[in-house]
């Protein structure tokens, strides 16, 4: 038995590290194993989940559309597909949307966008996309160069050309890169796999300008920030800026996998029939439960009370680096994504094991960082509950 198990688990290739854990069913907040014990999911499946598991209404939408139809073709016209753009896109502030199927997918589609509109305009060799120092945009060989982790592209080598790294928050750094090169700039409002860290005050309305005086495109990757994630449906619209791609996936299906640009119309002009394809992208299924969560995201005073129950978990968090000044250096993040910096004497990875010990899913994110990104729903109860195991957790390792 456990042989087979063995072959089995062996046939997975290792690309994650992962842990020794399984879960067979999830409401609300909670994952449960086989065995039914309750974990606190503080991961989401890494900022997916923003209904938490077995959302009533986004399990309606899915079977309702599975039972009377899955997949057609983007060959032929798709009323899920045009419903959630045009939602997206006035939501945005922008007019035309791609649909695929991941994170990276969007990111690569938002690149080549920015590059086509350039070379539409009469600026072939306007090709350069500025990313900042610790971004993560994806894996692929186009969205690894744009990522800053040099690790990341051991092996994977020649990288695409023109993806050019400055200081992430830094508008000097940023405005000496720029030249008549530059097709777009590509920030994340909030690095998520970079450590949790949130965009300096005035540093995006600093992109925009610095774009506007190059005529360059701003492409906001939104992949884990959007959605609601931050408190605001995108995290830049906390700002005035008005990016000119915003690139969606993550919390978009609250579990289903899609991905999705929402552009100008002009750079959507400069695509046109042929430029782009997904064969799964925005199919019905996929559309209509990311139709579902929006309607979820709008609902009156929705947002808002993330944004009132963000703030209590923040309370939480400055309560245990003021209890735990040893062990926790820094505060970071916005919304339901935050971060703990913890001191060089813990390794982010022991912490993660150990709160999974005492039930409580977390993620590690760069700069040692203990990352949690609860669901939107997370209530006061369960913010108690996830602090009341911190708190148990790092007094164990002043303990020790
Ligand atoms: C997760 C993430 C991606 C990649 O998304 P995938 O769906 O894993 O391809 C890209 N950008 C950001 C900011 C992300 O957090």
């Amino acid at each position: 038995m456990s042989m087979e198990i063995d072959a089995r688990q062996a046939a997975v290739m290792p690309t994650y590290g992962r842990a020794d854990i399984s879960f067979v069913r999830g409401k609300g907040s909670w994952l449960y194993t086989r065995d039914d014990t309750a974990y606190l999911d503080c991961a989401t499946g890494i900022a997916v989940n923003v209904f938490g598991h077995g959302d009533t209404r986004l399990v309606a939408a899915l079977m309702s559309q599975a039972e009377k139809l899955w997949h057609t073709s983007n060959l032929y016209r798709i009323d899920e597909q045009e419903k959630l753009a045009l939602r997206l896109a006035t939501h945005a502030g922008l007019d035309q949307v791609f649909f695929c199927n991941s994170g990276v997918e969007a990111n690569e589609a938002a690149v080549k966008m920015a590059r086509r509109f350039q070379f539409r305009q009469g600026f072939e060799k306007r090709f350069k996309i500025l990313c900042a120092g610790g971004a993560f945009h994806g894996r692929t060989l186009a969205m690894l160069a744009a990522t800053d982790k040099p690790l990341f592209r051991e092996g994977f080598g020649p990288m695409p050309e023109g993806f050019v790294h400055v200081p992430f928050g830094n508008l000097n750094h940023l405005r000496d890169a720029m030249n008549v090169d530059v097709a777009a700039i590509m920030v994340e409002p909030v690095q998520g796999e970079g450590g949790a860290i949130v965009a300096p005050e005035g540093y995006l309305e600093g992109v925009r300008k610095a774009a506007d005086d190059f005529g360059a495109l701003v492409i906001a990757d939104e992949v884990q920030t959007g959605m609601g994630r931050t408190g605001y449906l995108f995290a830049y619209q906390k700002t005035d800026i008005q990016p000119d791609l915003v690139v969606l996936a993550k919390g978009l299906g609250g579990g289903f996998p899609v991905g999705a640009v929402v552009a100008r119309k002009a750079i959507g002009e400069a695509m046109g029939p042929g430029s782009h394809g997904s064969t799964f992208g925005g199919n019905p299924l996929a559309m209509a439960v990311a139709n579902a969560v929006l309607d979820g995201l709008e609902e009156t005073g929705f947002l808002e009370d993330v944004r009132r129950r963000a703030a209590l978990l923040n309370d939480k968090l400055n309560k245990l680096a003021d209890d735990y000044p040893t062990l926790i250096i820094e505060r970071r993040g916005a919304g339901f994504l935050r971060g703990l910096k913890l001191s060089d004497s813990l390794v982010v990875g022991d912490m993660t094991t150990a709160l999974r010990a005492e039930k409580l899913l977390c993620v590690p994110a760069g700069e040692n960082v203990l990352r949690l990104l609860p669901p939107l729903t997370f209530s006061e109860s369960e913010i108690e509950q996830a602090y009341l195991i911190l708190d148990r957790v790092f007094s164990g390792f002043v303990a020790s």
